[in-house]
This record gives structure tokens, C-alpha cells and sequence, in this order.
């Protein structure tokens, strides 16, 4: 009721309250002559069972998630082979290692080692349990938070290492042979998710992952959120493996730094790349819960796409800069360092003030914080910010997402596009997600998302795009 009262239904919201309402049907009949006059409002869908099924299939459908399948491991092992060259110019293509030199035993185990370590952390009955958003059932899965305390763990577990004199230096030396062992690793995760899910319930599968198609579902994740018991093998994958593991490959990279060049510090553009990034990791383990709204948890299934992304292509390609700085040093000056790291800052600002704003909004939309923030009521109940800053632009998160970026890559200075990569990928790929999520947002909510666009014009960069 205090929703109710807070959202003063205009008149989509009445229309929708009034279908259950007992006034005579005479009267309804006269509203709905005006309604139909006016021709602007969105019909209002009967109850009925929804069929599951993905009618619109993304990502160039079959052909699309095939060759996705193939080029991205293929960008995977071509990024870190031309990073190892002294020229790492584009047309400077690196020889190919022998496929024997590709695959080593022991270090598939650590690879395994380190998926369990941070399985058993996220098991630790410490942090607390909190519900998600509800699911298309009306269902509440329950999420423990204790990702930082599982960093915190990993933190003293690398420092008793080093203690102890064990060579992070390993990392750097066999890092393709680590890249290969985790794609291994994640294919395999992504053929068990995938069988698995043919027993599933239809109402447990993904929206978008239920084509009927083997590949674009074993692409895109048929199962929204696979769980062994109470394991949430999504969840899990999306922030501990591949997050942490990227720090932790920083951490060899600015270690092997020293060690190569002789150094007793490390340089200072190595020193901002691993401070920007472990900032970024730690963020996004002490706002674990805001995971629970994004698209990757409510969304999009549990299947290749997002297997390799959280345990290969984060952690390998995410880390492009600091293993670049290694073979490739790059000397920056106070003044420059001190500009790059006011543009984080920036970009971190909005990005974690845009996040937060959205999540607290949509856990509790009552909040008294949120009470100078206005929005747009929509026939779901749900209402969408038009001010702060998802009033400033569709996206905010994703240019203060866009601006961290862009920090993390000036470091490593002019001479070569290789460390721009993730910029670079990294606009593609939001600037696509956003259409995604524009697409998702125009069916759920009709004319009131139109509403929305018209109030904020712009999707990510403002007066831009
Ligand atoms: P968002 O967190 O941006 O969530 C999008 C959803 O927010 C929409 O589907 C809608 O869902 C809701 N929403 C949209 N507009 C409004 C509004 N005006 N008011 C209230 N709610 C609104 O999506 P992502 O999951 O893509 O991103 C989460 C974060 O993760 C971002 O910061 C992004 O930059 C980051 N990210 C990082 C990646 C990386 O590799 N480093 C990769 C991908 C994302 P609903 O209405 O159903 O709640």
C-alpha cells in the first residue's frame, strides 16, 4: 500500500488496477471506449501460462554462438602470446608454440586446487544470507555474502606462500599453459551444466538460453541458476574463481616485474594497474549482494558464455596490463600518474554511486535515502530512476565502468594497442549489452521504458551516444 501510495498510478497503473476492480462493467466499458480513443497505452496481457521458450535468439544466433565459441578462446591464446613478444605490433604475428608445450599436468591441478580452495571458502558458514530478486515462480533463492571474506582468506593464503618463499614467478612463466588448463577446465563445466540441465524444470531454465537449439543453448546457459543443494554454481563462478584469480595473476606479474628488471620497487604505471584493478575486485566483493540485480544472475543462464568469461577471459585478459608492463616497461611521470588517478576515481565514483542507486532502489524503493530520487511508475510494480544518475544517462554504471578502463590502460603509455585491448573490447561489449538490456527493458515494461528514453535521450555517454 505505502508503494501504491508513493507511486500515484497514472493512468497505465489504473488500468491495470482496474481490471480486478468490482465497478460495473457499464462504467468499464465507457473507460475502455476512451482508452482505445487514445491509443497509448500498452494492452494489458491476460494471466496465462507464459511459454519459456526463447523466441529471439542474440548473439548472430547458431552460427553466432559457434563462432563465438571458437574466436573467443582464439583471442584468449592470441593476446597473451603477442603479449609475450618484445614487438608486440599487430602485424607482428607471434609464431605458434608447439600444442605439446600448451598442456602440463600440474598445472591443471593447481587449476583445480584453486576452484575448490575458493569452493570451500564460499561453503564457510560466515556472512550472511540473503534472498534474490524474485524468480518467475515467485520463488526467493537464498545467496550467501562472504566473497570478501573468501578474498580475505586467499590474501593470507598467498602471503603464507610468499612467506614461506614460494615462486609466484610460476604464474608468469607458465601463463599460457594456466590460460589453457582453465578453458579446459570451464568446457568442462560448461558440457556437466549443460547435461544437467536437460533435467531441469522448465520453469528453472533461462528466458533467453531455451531455444530448443543445442548450441545456442549450451552457449548462452540453458539453467538459470544451477545449484548442487544449496551451491549456487553461477553465483559462485561469477565473482571467486576468476576475480580473485585475476588479482592474484597481478600480484605474479608486478612480483615477476621486480624480479626480471632487477627492481626494488615496482614501477609506478605496474603500481596503478594493480591498485586501479584490486579497487575494482574489491568493490565488487564488498557489494557482493548488488550481483543479485544484474543480468548475468536474473537473466542469462549458467552455460559456456558465462563459464569462460568468469574463469578464462577475466582473469587472463583482464590481467593484459600488468603481464604487458613485464616485458614492455613503460615509465610515467607524478604528474601523469597523479592525472590517470584522479580518472579513475572519476570513473569509480560513478560507476559504484550508479550501482548502488539502482540496487538499493530495487531492493527497497521505500528506502527513506532514495526519497529525493524521482521515477517512473510501470504496470510491473517496478518503477525506473529518472533522476540521479539514471537520469543523467540509460547506463551511468557502464561509463564509470567505461572511464576505469581507460585508466587502467594509460598506464602502459603510447607505444602499442595491445594494453588498449580491454578499452577497446570492453565498449563493444557494454555497448552491446546495453542494447540487450534496452531490448529486455522495452517488452518488460512497454511505454513506460518509451517514457524513460524520451526523459533520458542518451544510453551511455552523454550528448554522445
Ligand atoms: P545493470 O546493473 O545495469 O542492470 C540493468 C537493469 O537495471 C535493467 O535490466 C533493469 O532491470 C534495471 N534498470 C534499467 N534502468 C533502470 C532505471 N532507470 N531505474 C531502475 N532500474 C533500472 O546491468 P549489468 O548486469 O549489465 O551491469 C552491472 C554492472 O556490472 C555494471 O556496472 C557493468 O558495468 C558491470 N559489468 C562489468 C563487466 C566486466 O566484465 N567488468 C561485464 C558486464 C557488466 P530491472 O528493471 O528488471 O531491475
Amino acid at each position: 500500500i505505502r508503494l501504491q501510495q508513493k507511486l500515484k498510478p497514472d493512468l497505465e497503473i489504473k488500468r491495470v488496477l482496474e481490471q480486478y476492480s468490482l465497478r460495473s462493467r457499464k462504467e468499464d466499458k465507457k473507460k475502455e471506449e476512451i482508452y482505445s480513443e487514445k491509443k497509448t497505452f500498452v494492452a494489458v496481457k491476460p494471466i496465462e501460462k507464459v511459454s519459456t521458450k526463447t523466441k529471439e535468439m542474440e548473439f548472430g544466433g547458431r552460427i553466432g554462438t559457434f563462432m563465438l565459441m571458437l574466436v573467443l578462446p582464439a583471442t584468449v591464446f592470441y593476446l597473451l602470446l603477442m603479449c609475450k613478444q618484445d614487438d608486440p605490433s599487430l602485424l607482428n604475428f607471434p609464431p605458434l608454440p608447439a600444442l605439446e608445450s600448451l598442456w602440463d599436468w600440474r598445472v591443471f591441478g593447481v587449476i583445480l586446487l584453486w576452484f575448490f580452495l575458493q569452493a570451500a571458502f564460499y561453503l564457510l558458514p560466515i556472512g550472511k544470507v540473503v534472498e534474490g530478486l524474485p524468480l518467475s515462480s515467485g520463488r526467493r533463492l537464498q545467496y550467501r555474502i562472504n566473497g570478501f571474506y573468501a578474498f580475505i582468506l586467499t590474501a593470507a593464503a598467498v602471503g603464507v606462500l610468499l612467506y614461506f618463499e614460494l615462486e609466484l614467478h610460476y604464474l608468469y612463466d607458465h601463463l599460457m599453459q594456466f590460460a589453457v588448463s582453465a578453458a579446459a577446465f570451464s568446457l568442462a563445466l560448461s558440457i556437466y551444466l549443460y547435461v544437467r540441465s536437460l533435467k531441469a524444470p522448465e520453469e528453472e531454465l533461462a528466458p533467453g538460453g531455451n531455444s530448443g537449439y543445442f548450441i545456442y543453448d549450451f552457449f548462452t546457459g540453458h539453467e538459470l541458476n544451477p545449484r548442487i543443494g544449496s551451491f549456487d554454481l553461477k553465483y559462485f563462478c561469477e565473482l571467486r574463481p576468476g576475480l580473485i584469480g585475476w588479482v592474484v595473476i597481478n600480484l605474479a606479474m608486478l612480483l615477476a616485474e621486480m624480479k626480471i628488471h632487477n627492481l626494488s620497487v615496482p614501477s609506478l604505471s605496474m603500481i596503478l594497474v594493480n591498485s586501479f584493478q584490486l579497487l575494482y575486485v574489491v568493490d565488487a566483493l564488498w557489494n557482493e549482494e548488488a550481483v543479485l540485480t544484474t543480468m548475468d544472475i536474473t537473466h542469462d543462464g549458467f552455460g559456456f558464455m558465462l563459464a569462460f568469461g568468469d574463469l578464462v577471459w577475466v582473469p587472463f585478459v583482464y590481467s593484459l596490463q600488468a603481464f604487458y608492463l613485464v616485458g614492455h616497461p613503460t615509465t610515467i611521470t607524478w604528474p601523469v600518474a597523479a592525472a590517470i588517478t584522479v580518472l579513475n576515481c572519476i570513473g569509480y565514483y560513478i560507476f559504484r554511486s550508479a550501482n548502488s542507486q539502482k540496487n538499493n532502489f530495487r531492493r527497497n524503493p521505500a528506502d527513506p535515502k532514495l526519497a529525493n530520487l524521482k521515477f517512473i511508475p510501470t504496470a510491473t510494480g517496478k518503477g525506473l530512476l529518472v533522476t540521479g544518475w539514471w537520469g543523467f544517462v540509460r547506463h551511468p554504471n557502464y561509463l564509470g565502468d567505461i572511464i576505469m578502463a581507460l585508466a587502467w590502460s594509460l598506464p602502459c603509455g603510447f607505444n602499442h594497442i595491445l594494453p588498449y585491448f580491454y578499452v577497446i573490447y570492453f565498449i563493444c561489449l557494454l555497448v552491446h549489452r546495453e542494447a540487450r538490456d534496452e531490448h529486455h527493458c522495452k517488452q518488460k515494461y512497454g511505454l513506460a521504458w518509451e517514457r524513460y528514453c524520451q526523459r533520458v535521450p542518451y544510453r551511455i555517454f552523454p550528448y554522445i551516444y
